[in-house]
């Protein structure tokens, strides 16, 4: 579907060969195609913009390598720069303070996030040893409240039993007040998705932030949903404080741009991608991996 770009970029850079340095037209011409490649991974413009500019300057007047094509050290240059840009490391969840500690999931309604949950919960558990309550505060959805318990016995892990007819912030305290009384480690809270960002169920996610204080909120986008999920991501943003974003949906054929605009426009780390609907399809974010799916 999509050609490599080292092999665009061979064309290029043919002429190039045995000369001392990458000069600044060579450069540009490359980037034109580094730039095309980008927007086909979905990468937002103002970021493309950027980031073309940014590898440019550090291009230009490198020494040609005797050891790879001017191509392939452009593809590398490229490459570094958007592992950078991606986020050198990964991120775990900061989760050191007093039990409970409390993760709340924001995002819109299909994006994941009930699943996306559950599947944070396994990993806490499994991996790290926690003790974890999940609490659904969907009541706009039907059965939301039940999907998340569905999913709790399926992982063994408790959910906040259901009171009919509680709204979201009463329910965030009745599981706050649960989760200390009970001991739990980690208290996840997942919030009412939205089909599109309204604010009435932003004031309540930002009520629900108040009262529950949260020291992870991770919002939970769709890959394959490309420049929306960028618009997403630059709302949710504004509005609440995001310690993170995971990204689901990377087991379809987004090519990753998503996760390259989600990081520069909410300035946030992405904590964990979704690779598939089981329960254990999640991975930590790797971001030299999501630089070679852009590349192609
Ligand atoms: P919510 O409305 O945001 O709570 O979304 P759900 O958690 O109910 O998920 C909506 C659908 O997406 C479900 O069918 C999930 O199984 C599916 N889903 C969630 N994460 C992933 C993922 O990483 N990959 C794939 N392929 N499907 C996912």
């Amino acid at each position: 579907m999509f050609d490599k770009l080292s092999d665009r970029l061979g064309g290029v850079f043919d002429k190039l060969r045995g000369r001392g340095a990458l000069k600044e037209e060579d450069v540009r011409a490359a980037m034109r195609e580094v730039r095309i490649a980008l927007l086909e991974a979905d990468v937002a413009l103002p970021v493309v913009r950027d980031f073309v500019e940014k590898v440019t300057e550090q291009a230009v007047g490198q020494s040609v390598l005797k050891s790879i094509t001017p191509g392939q050290q452009v593809v590398k240059i490229v490459n570094d720069g958007l592992a950078d840009m991606l986020g050198a490391e990964v991120s775990g969840l900061e989760l050191a303070v007093t039990p409970p500690a409390i993760i709340m999931m924001v995002g819109l309604q299909g994006s994941g996030k009930t699943t996306t949950t559950a599947k944070i919960a396994k990993r806490l558990k499994d991996k790290e040893n926690k003790k974890v309550m999940m609490a659904s505060l969907d009541v706009n959805r039907p059965a939301a409240q039940e999907q998340l318990a569905v999913l709790g016995q399926q992982i063994s892990a408790t959910t906040l039993p259901i009171v009919e007819g509680q709204q979201p912030v009463e329910i965030a305290k009745r599981a706050l007040q649960a989760a200390k009384l009970q001991g739990f480690d980690v208290l996840m809270l997942d919030t009412a998705g939205r089909l599109h960002v309204d604010q009435q169920l932003m004031d309540e996610m930002k009520a629900v932030a108040d009262v529950s204080k949260p020291q992870e909120t991770l919002l939970v986008v769709d890959a394959l949903t490309g420049q929306d999920a960028v618009n997403v991501a630059s709302n949710f943003s504004e509005q609440v404080d995001l310690s993170g974003v995971v990204l689901t949906r990377m087991d379809g054929d987004a090519r990753g741009g998503a996760a390259l605009s989600m990081r520069a426009v909410t300035g946030k780390p992405i904590k964990f991608v979704g690779v598939g609907e089981k329960i254990d399809a999640l991975e930590e974010f790797h971001p030299e991996r999501v630089a070679g799916r852009i590349l192609g």
